[in-house]
């Protein structure tokens, strides 16, 4: 047979008969290859070892303990996973089945006996089962007609096998007696999956639809070893740990009830207290640096909109504006951006001025989409740390890099050390989300990269991020779940001082035009909670703690009287601080302060009574040390005040 020419992933060429396999070629390389080999990519297609090769191609042979094949075994796993399920099963109902980010997932329909995690071990069995027997998996394919008949009854699936048919046939593995739908790529036999794990039933509607009936999607995940199924299942606990819905509601810091608003947050007292100290912390910094605060209205008249061009580009995430019936039109404002403008413009403003500095802690609304909310993290109602600072052409770089040495002094104060930048330009194909002008966009983009660049900083480039006025540099985080999000932001902006008419009288008497520079240090009040209490895991440092200090006397009774006495004196210096004097157990006391992550517990009984003294437990330490009062609270202040992390 006629050779062809496969181009392995090394950039190596080798010369193979047409119409051999796969695997043909694996084992032509090497015998301990193609041992390791679970599938091929054939030109970046996923396929089996099976697979004939008929024409020049690129292949790369995927191994067990690749990435790739990983996705082989959850394929495989979540046929597995199926077939366990029908045999215990036998009248339900399948929807669709994969992989997932950590593993993979089956969609099932069990009428009024639906699966629940309960039902987990027992299907956990079965799969042990299956996987024991070794059963061989070998692709069949059945006709339309076939495939029917085998899934009769079941809506899902027969609507599956006419969407996943080609030519008439349909891709099917058999174990046991279970016919299973699956066009993916599989190991050779059951046995290969070797370890694994379900974790969780949740709701998900038939093809993504809210108006289709909902299924129960079992999630699984599993590896070729242990230890690595140790490591995934770590590593959820851990997200689970810091997840910053799952300890705001532990610690009563904060609520969202989609029945009185989707993303509209309730702040609670103890979150409330949070959010406080780091609206003072940011105001008092800002202010130190030569930021003027104001206040501004939510609500401002649509044109203004209309004029920054927000209306024209931005209207999808703002909320619809209020006819108020005699010819006004309000809108909740989305950004704070035309009212700060308003403040600029409300003076004449001279070159000596410059740059002014306008920052306001400023309420906006956008209407997220319902199914990206989450938490505090992208909410509907939020208060951005905003500030917009009005420069000559000449002071960007200078103001630009101010603004970023400022940040890292707060980045620097709460302890956030794990951060990349990103520089986000326009996607020039994309005409209606961004202003049009090209020239404008270049000049800023080249200059924020000049910027970046001056001062050494690595960044990761991403076109189509932009804000519609204005390319911005953003530094991102990672959320608990892994998802990547933007804390801070720096923004160029050569548009809105133009459609406002915004000016100042130059040194020459004439008057010039400024730019704008939109920056968010902190973020919204409501991201950044969210973003602090999965990087402390709700240990707040005790300056951002809700509650301080709680003391707890040995005996109410007679130590009441002294623990009440500290507690006068601390929050006469604004410690936040509270004596516990309940009747319960002081071991049950502790143990609630510490579950509550209160930085410092304080117990007194008679000879701390005696000694003027305290016994300091600190949060997250076993041991008690006995200190002075006076010296215990001159050292809490200084920890406050340096904004220990510690
Ligand atoms: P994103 O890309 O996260 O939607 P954006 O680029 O639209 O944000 P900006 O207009 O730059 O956001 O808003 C300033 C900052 O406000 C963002 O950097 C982000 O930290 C925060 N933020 C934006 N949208 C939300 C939201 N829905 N909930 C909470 N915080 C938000
Ligand atoms: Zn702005």
């Amino acid at each position: 047979m006629a050779d062809i020419e496969i181009t392995l992933a090394d950039g190596a060429k080798r010369a193979v008969a047409a119409g051999s396999s796969v695997l043909d070629v694996a084992k032509d390389i090497s015998v301990s290859l193609a041992k390791k080999a679970v599938a091929g990519k054939v030109n970046d297609q996923l396929v089996s070892l099976d697979q004939e090769l008929d024409g020049n191609a690129k292949l790369e042979i995927v191994t067990k303990d690749s990435e790739e094949g990983l996705q082989v075994i959850w394929n495989t796993a979540a046929v597995v996973l199926e077939a366990a399920v029908h045999e215990i099963y036998s009248d339900i109902h399948f929807g669709t089945k994969g992989n997932v980010e950590h593993g993979f997932y089956c969609d099932t329909d069990n009428g009024s006996e639906q699966i629940s995690v309960d039902s987990l071990p027992a299907i956990e069995d079965k799969m042990a089962e299956l996987i024991k027997a070794k059963l061989p998996l070998e692709q069949e394919f059945l006709s339309e007609e076939e495939a029917l008949k085998v899934v009769d009854g079941d809506p899902y699936r027969a609507k599956l096998v006419h969407a996943q048919a080609k030519d008439g046939k349909v891709s099917v593995y058999k174990i046991n007696d279970n016919v299973i739908l699956n066009s993916g790529v599989v190991l050779e036999n059951t046995s290969e999956v070797k370890v694994f794990k379900l974790l969780s039933v949740a709701g998900a509607y038939w093809e993504g639809k809210s108006s289709n009936p909902m299924l129960q999607r079992i999630y699984g995940t599993a590896f070729l070893k242990q230890k690595d199924l140790d490591a995934e299942l770590a590593r959820q606990q851990e997200a689970r740990d810091r997840d910053h819905r799952v300890i705001g509601n532990n610690l009563d810091l904060f609520f969202v009830d989609p029945k009185v608003g989707a993303g509209l947050p309730y702040w609670m007292p103890k979150g409330a207290t949070i959010r406080r100290t780091i609206e003072r912390y940011i105001i008092d910094k800002e202010v130190a640096n030569g930021y003027q605060h104001v206040y501004t209205p939510v609500l401002m008249n649509l044109d203004a909109y209309k004029t920054s061009g927000h209306w024209e580009h931005y209207r999808e995430d703002m909320f619809p504006p209020m006819d108020m019936g005699d010819g006004e039109m309000l809108e909740l404002r989305p950004m704070n951006c035309p009212s700060h403008i308003q403040v600029y413009k409300h003076h004449i403003r001279s070159y000596r001025e410059l740059p002014i500095r306008i920052a306001e802690l400023g309420m906006m609304h956008r209407y997220e989409k319902s199914g990206a909310l989450s938490g505090l993290q992208r909410v509907r109602e939020m208060t951005l740390n905003d500030g917009h600072t009005f420069v000559a052409p000449d002071q960007i770089q200078d103001e630009f890099k101010k603004i970023l040495s400022l940040m890292v002094e707060v980045y620097d104060d709460f302890d956030i050390t794990d951060y990349t930048f990103r520089l986000s330009y326009r996607d020039p194909k994309n005409t209606k989300k961004y202003f049009d002008d090209d020239e404008m966009w270049n000049k800023s983009q080249a200059m924020l990269k000049a910027a970046m660049d001056d001062l050494g900083l690595d960044y990761v480039e991403a076109e189509g991020e932009a804000a519609f006025y204005g390319p911005k540099l953003d530094v991102q985080t990672k959320t608990a779940l892994g998802n990547e999000e933007t804390l801070s932001t720096i923004q160029l902006d050569f548009m809105l001082p133009e459609r406002f008419d915004l000016h100042y009288v130059g040194a020459d008497g004439e008057d010039h035009r400024p730019v704008m520079i939109h920056r968010g240090l902190v973020s919204t009040m409501e991201r950044f909670t969210a973003y602090l209490t999965e990087i402390y895991k709700g240990a707040f440092p005790t300056w951002l703690a809700p509650k301080q200090v709680t003391i707890i006397p040995v005996n109410p009774k007679f130590h009441g009287d002294y623990a009440e006495k500290l507690r006068a004196k601390m929050a006469a210096k604004q410690i936040r601080v509270d004596v516990d004097n309940r009747n319960e157990k002081m071991g049950y006391k502790i143990r609630e302060a510490q579950t509550q992550k209160v930085p410092y517990v304080l117990v007194v009984g008679d000879q701390e009574l005696e000694a003027g003294t305290v016994s300091v437990r600190k949060y997250g330490q076993k041991e008690s040390e006995s200190e002075n009062n006076n010296m215990f609270i001159d050292s809490l202040l200084a920890e406050i005040q340096n904004y220990s992390r510690t």
